[in-house]
């Protein structure tokens, strides 16, 4: 079975490195792709990459555009196999730089059609709802470019930020003023997951992927001791009945992509596989051109 991963990260900070180790791989450039043979990973999807960039940009693709600063030798190229989303840094936006900032964002929509795929909110880190006016421009430039606008959501690996502004039910607001654009709220909106579900089940322009939710190699007591929260999260998927608008998404190299595999194919009918982990993907991120 083909997956395309719809939420993983693609650069190098010393952070990363340590815990890529403690889930058995490296975070390199060759480490990814051999993870993407060994488990037929046709396409993956990178947010928001942290190089020096103006601050708006909570991350700017490698390379794409000199902006000066360290840049990273090692991801400094964007293969085929991997499409991008803009970070977006909404604390540094202001209603006087706003206007700007999407234009700048816009520089790499209209440039770079082949590897950025949309854009990356990170509610919660940030203390900004989605639906704040700072972002309009960006919806507008989402809007017209056709990519859709990805936000984290639920419980953050910092105490930096409020969780209120990272609860899911924050997207429906956003979702309904803005209908031609699509929301993707980021791991199931954990553990707000039940929110997220019902968010996405009433909006037909909001879906979900089910991005790191396990970091590190989980051994089979730590499955089976949270059993019940899959079993939570298998109850509000088939309740609302949202298997087309849900999409594997890794949060690697946080994760152990084998297990983490295994334990979604468990969680997911069989016979919604191929939603979830290709097709839905493909329909959310328009983009996405698999390489041959
Ligand atoms: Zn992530």
């Amino acid at each position: 079975m083909k997956i395309i991963d719809a939420h993983m990260h693609y650069f190098n900070i010393s952070h990363f490195k340590t815990i890529a180790r403690k889930a058995g791989h490296t975070n390199s450039v060759k480490g990814w792709q051999k993870i993407c043979d060994e488990n037929n990973i046709v396409y993956a999807i990178a947010m928001g990459n942290s190089y020096d960039a103006p601050s708006r940009f909570g991350g700017v693709p490698p390379r794409l555009i000199d902006l000066g600063g360290d840049v990273s030798e090692e991801f400094d190229k964007i293969p085929d196999n991997i499409g991008y989303c803009l970070g977006v840094s909404s604390e540094d936006i202001t209603s006087k730089n706003a206007e700007k900032t999407a234009l700048e964002f816009e520089y790499y929509l209209k440039n770079d059609k082949k590897h950025c795929l949309g854009l990356k909110f990170y509610m919660g880190y940030n203390s900004v709802y989605l639906n704040d006016k700072r972002h309009q421009p960006l919806f507008e430039i989402a809007k017209e470019y056709k990519v859709p606008v990805a936000m984290h959501s639920g419980e953050t690996a910092s105490n930096r930020g409020q969780l209120k502004y990272a609860h899911p039910l924050t997207v429906d607001e956003a979702a309904l003023e803005h209908p031609d654009v699509k929301f993707v709220i980021c791991h199931i909106g954990n553990p707000w997951v039940q929110d997220a579900i019902t968010v996405a089940g009433k909006n037909e322009n909001v879906y979900i992927d089910l991005s790191g939710l396990m970091e590190g190699i989980p051994s089979k007591e730590y499955l089976a001791y949270h059993k019940d929260y899959f079993a939570h999260m298998n109850m509000w998927l088939k309740y609302a009945n949202v298997y087309g608008k849900i999409m594997y998404g890794s949060d690697w190299p946080l994760i152990n992509i084998p297990t983490y595999v295994d334990v979604m194919k468990k969680l997911i009918p069989v016979k919604h596989h191929e939603e979830f982990f290709y097709k839905n993907a493909l329909k959310v991120y328009s983009r996405i051109k698999i390489p041959k």
